[in-house]
C-alpha cells in the first residue's frame, strides 16, 4: 500500500510542485490549502490529488483535517509543513496583526500540524516531517522581522523535534529555499526583483519550485533515515549557513 503524504499549502507554488513530485514517487498525497478554492479546484482537476481546506493556524481544524485524511486515505507517513504567508513591513510600521498572522501560519502552523500526526507516527515507529523554512529565517531580512522570526523558529523546532523523534524512526528536517519563482516572489516589485534581488543570487536566476520538491522527495524517502535535524539550504549560493 502506498504511503500517505500531507502537504500543507499543497495546491499552489512550491507546495504544488511538492505534491506532484510525491505523487510521482508513488505516495498517496493529500494537499491542504487555506481559501483559494479556484486554485485548489484547478490543481485537483489537473493532478487528481484531493485538496483539503483548513487553516494551519487553527489547532482544532488541523486535528480534524488530519483525522479526515486518515479515515479516507490511511495513516500519515509524511508531513510537509509548507504553508506560509508574508505580511512585510519595516518594523516601525509593522502592526501587531501583521506579526501575529505570520507567526500563526508560519510557526504555530507547524506545531498544530505536527501535533496532529506525531502520536500516530510514534505508535507506528515511522515518520518523515519536512518543514519549509527560508533563507530569510537563516540570515534575517529587513522588512520581514515577523517572517524571519517565524522561519528561524521553524529551524529550532526542527532541531528539537528531530531529537524527540529519533528513537521512533521519525526524521524531522527543514529546507531553507532562497528566492523561488512563485506568486509570493512575483508579488515583489519587478524592478526590485531584477535590480536588487536576482543580482545577489550567484546562479543568476530564481529557483524553480521543482528544485525544492526534489529535495523534499529525498528527505521523505526511506533511505534518508540517518538525516535528521538538518536544514538543507537551496538558494542558488546566496547564503551559506
Ligand atoms: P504561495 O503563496 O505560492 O502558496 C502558499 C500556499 O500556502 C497556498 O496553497 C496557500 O493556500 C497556502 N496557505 C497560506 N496560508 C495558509 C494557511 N493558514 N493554512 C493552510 N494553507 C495556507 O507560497 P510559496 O509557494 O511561494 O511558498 C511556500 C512556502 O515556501 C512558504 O512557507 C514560504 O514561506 C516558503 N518560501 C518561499 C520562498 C519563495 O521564494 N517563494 C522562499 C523561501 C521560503 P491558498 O491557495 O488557499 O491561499
Amino acid at each position: 500500500m502506498s504511503k500517505v503524504a500531507v502537504v500543507t499549502g499543497g495546491t499552489r507554488g512550491i507546495g504544488e510542485a511538492i505534491s506532484k513530485a510525491l505523487k510521482d514517487e508513488g505516495y498517496t498525497v493529500a494537499a491542504n490549502y487555506a481559501g483559494n478554492d479556484d486554485a485548489a479546484k484547478a490543481f485537483t482537476d489537473a493532478t487528481g490529488i484531493k485538496a483539503y481546506k483548513w487553516s494551519v493556524a487553527d489547532y482544532d481544524a488541523c486535528a480534524a483535517g488530519v483525522r479526515q485524511i486518515e479515515e479516507e486515505l490511511g495513516p500519515v507517513a509524511v508531513l510537509v509543513n509548507n504553508a506560509g504567508i508574508t505580511r512585510d513591513a519595516m518594523f516601525h510600521k509593522m502592526t501587531p496583526q501583521q506579526w501575529r498572522e505570520v507567526i500563526d501560519t508560519n510557526l504555530t502552523g507547524l506545531f498544530n500540524m505536527t501535533h496532529a500526526v506525531w502520536g500516530g507516527m510514534r505508535d507506528r515507529k515511522f515518520g518523515r516531517i519536512v518543514n519549509i523554512s527560508s533563507v530569510n529565517g537563516q540570515k534575517g531580512q529587513a522588512g520581514q522581522a515577523n517572517y524571519s522570526a517565524a522561519k528561524a523558529g521553524d529551524i529550532g523546532f526542527t532541531r528539537a523535534l528531530a531529537q524527540e523523534g529519533a528513537r521512533a524512526n521519525i526524521t524531522v528536517n527543514a529546507i531553507a529555499p532562497g528566492y523561488i519563482g512563485t506568486e509570493m516572489v512575483r508579488a515583489i516589485d519587478e524592478k526590485v526583483l531584477n535590480e536588487r534581488i536576482i543580482p545577489q543570487i550567484p546562479v543568476g536566476r530564481l529557483g524553480e519550485p521543482e528544485e525544492i520538491a526534489r529535495a523534499v522527495v529525498f528527505l521523505a524517502s526511506d533511505g534518508a533515515g540517518f538525516v535528521t535535524g538538518s536544514t538543507l539550504s537551496a538558494n542558488g549560493g546566496q547564503f551559506f549557513s
